[in-house]
């Protein structure tokens, strides 16, 4: 039994190719986890490296408390069972399910007590003396299954197992070996293209592609509250229709125009989380509707198509259809036009009809066109609330505020602006006070719907307030992007600030030994990092690491100013940022331009900052990649 953290894992093959970018996941104890994806979007990659069959190329592994990036496969604990089964042809399925542990020295009474609970429970106990090629494929399987079982592994890892089986047996072995799963109480991890497999079995499902995580979730989330369009493609079937549309608020309503010109109304209610930049009816967006999310009339309600095929399975009819009315008019090249329906106790549509189809609208999913990232953020990214500026005064939200200083640097005189606010940037206080319209559990963070004329201003609140409630806050400043005239003028200030700098080491005998120390170098500040540190980035970089430039990331909290004497890096402050809440020093050094938080009464020409190697984040600036 364990638990696994992959930490900003990446493998970047010899060749060059990066297989797998900055994967990080907690596994719990237990947990059932799939990876899913196409055909080398990096899954096999990735459980090869926690067998420690593939060498990591940079971030951490653990499997329970222990790093084992560097730790041999056989002392790992795992037990990895493959598709091509991998036995022993000429061995029976006693001796192949002895083989690992006979290479261990284990005594041969316990083997032989090993062997016989597993044979038991995989139900291949009268073939022990059979060899393998006297034996079924599921037959085999549960072999190899067997042979991962004896070992009384921390953690299964599962390669593909069923892909040689037919689809009935393959059926068959995903109920076993989720039963197994759930007798062994173990650690799965198990890697499949097939997201049936994936649905089915897994507790949760990293889907990947190309290399990159894309989400990971339970399989209803994934279902449910796809991140993206390729999520939502890949996960259930029939696939999911996708259309380009345009939107367009009109009260209570949003419209839905298809490029054909049909027409669908969405109650504005269930798509509020959509930014208002893309309601405008002058963007194309993706509007995601999956089969079994669409209902078929004739009445004339929703779109219209021209139905091409039906195939009718019994309990359910799949209904192929064209939007428009004319099948002369498309071409097989008409992708976006094409629609699949599942409907269900429907006998009366044929090939030929002309039908209407109308979304669930509790059930739409709509998709940027160019990024494919849901415009249905679970917690939207930014609320956009238009102000007007006059004097050293913003009017917004139906009240009148000071403007901070670094606004009215930032907005060059009177006018109409918008800010852009992220949930996160509305905070306790009491510059304004809106009505709670309805709160939503949101992993765990309560989001508040608070009620801003006809549209609704997202909030991050605190557990007791309730809908109904009357709810007191103020902006934080410096966390808003304002822009002017469709211009951004000012941008939210990072939580980070980033230096360039180089990496060396020196040697030292210590009680005759000899000591190797490393150090980051940002300007004229040398500090120095623990040895783990510095055997990564050698180990990925080479020797050539001590030529290398190297970008170092700090969270903006953690750098502090020091004394004039006490180690630091030595900056000269240009001038302040005042935001009101909060009032930051522009300092210029290492050739970057910092802000750094400082007092309000906080003044100085030149200042030294430090902060701990603990809190510093490398990154390659040669590719993308996060060191340590
Ligand atoms: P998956 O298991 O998702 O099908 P893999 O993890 O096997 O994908 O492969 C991910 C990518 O890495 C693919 O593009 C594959 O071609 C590439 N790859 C795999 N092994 C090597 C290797 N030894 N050298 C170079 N590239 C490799």
């Amino acid at each position: 039994m364990a638990n696994l953290k992959l930490s900003h894992i990446y493998k970047v093959y010899e060749n060059g190719h990066k297989a797998v970018n900055d994967f990080c996941i907690d596994i719990a104890d237990q947990e059932f986890i799939v990876f899913v994806g196409p055909s080398g979007c990096g899954k096999s990659t990735t459980l090869r490296m926690i067998a420690g069959l593939e060498t990591i190329t940079a971030g951490d592994l653990f499997i329970g408390d222990t790093l084992v990036n560097d730790m041999e496969p056989k002392d790992r604990d795992i037990a990895m069972v493959f598709q091509s089964y991998a036995l022993y042809p000429h061995m029976t399925v006693y001796e192949n399910m002895a083989f690992g542990l006979r290479n261990r020295k284990m005594p041969e009474e316990e083997i032989k007590k090993r062997v016989l609970k597993a044979a038991k429970m995989l139900d291949i106990e009268e073939y022990l003396d059979r060899q393998p090629k006297a034996m079924s494929g599921g037959q085999r399987q549960r072999v190899a299954l067997g042979r991962a079982l004896v070992r009384d592994p921390k953690v299964f890892l599962l390669d593909e197992p069923l892909s040689n089986l037919d689809a009935k047996l393959r059926a068959a072995m995903r109920t076993e070996i989720t039963a197994l799963h759930k007798s062994l109480k173990t650690t799965f991890i198990y890697v499949t293209h097939d997201q049936v497999e994936a649905m089915t079995m897994g507790t949760r499902i990293v889907v990947m592609k190309l290399g990159y995580v894309q989400q990971i979730d339970t399989p209803m989330n994934l279902y449910n509250e796809p991140y993206n369009k390729f999520v939502a493609g890949f996960i259930g079937s029939p696939q999911m229709n996708f259309f380009d549309v345009t939107l367009k608020r009109e009260g209570d309503v949003v419209k839905v125009t298809f490029v054909n010109g049909d027409e669908v109304n969405l109650p504005y209610e269930k798509v509020c989380k959509i930014h208002e930049s893309y309601l405008n009816g002058d963007k194309t967006v993706t509007f995601g509707i999956r089969p079994e999310h669409v209902s078929v009339n004739k009445e004339g309600h929703g779109m219209r198509l021209i139905v091409t095929n039906v195939e009718r399975l019994g309990n359910e009819t799949i209904v192929y259809g064209k939007l428009g009315d004319h099948l002369e008019e498309f071409t097989m090249k008409d992708e976006g036009k094409n629609i699949v329906i599942k409907v269900v106790d429907r006998d009366d549509i044929n090939a030929g009809d002309v039908v209407y189809a109308e979304p669930n609208p509790e059930k739409v999913h709509f998709f940027d066109a160019e990024t494919e990232v849901t415009l249905m953020n679970k917690v939207p990214l930014f609320n956009t609330v238009h102000a007007k500026t006059v004097g050293n005064k913003m009017e917004l939200l139906g009240y009148t505020v000071d403007l901070p200083e670094a606004y009215i640097n930032a907005l060059g005189g009177d006018g109409e602006v918008s800010l852009g606010i992220p949930p996160h940037a509305i905070v306790e206080g009491n510059d304004f006070e809106l009505k709670v319209g309805r709160i939503e559990k949101v992993d765990d963070k309560n989001l508040a719907y608070l009620v801003n004329g006809d549209s609704y201003l997202f909030a991050l609140v605190p557990d007791e307030v309730k809908a109904g409630d009357i709810y007191h806050f103020a902006l934080a400043n410096e966390k808003i992007n304002l822009r002017k005239d469709g211009k951004d003028i000012l941008a939210a200030v990072s939580d980070e600030e980033s230096m360039v700098g180089t990496f060396t080491k020196t040697e030292v005998k210590e009680n005759g030994d000899r000591v190797l120390h490393f150090f980051y170098n940002i300007g004229d500040y040398t500090i120095e990092t623990a040895p783990e540190n510095g055997y990564k980035i050698n180990s990925i970089d080479g020797n050539n690491c001590y030529k290398y430039n190297y970008r170092y990331a700090v969270n903006r909290d953690n750098i502090r100013i020091v004394g004039e004497n006490e180690e630091g890096l030595s900056g000269k402050v240009t001038g302040y940022v005042d935001y009101g809440n909060i009032r930051f020093a522009k300092v210029k050094a290492a050739d970057e331009e910092l802000l750094i938080k400082v007092d309000p009464d906080f003044k100085a020409d030149k200042v030294k900052l430090a902060f701990d190697s603990k809190d510093v984040s490398v990154y390659s600036t040669r590719i993308e990649l996060k060191l340590c």
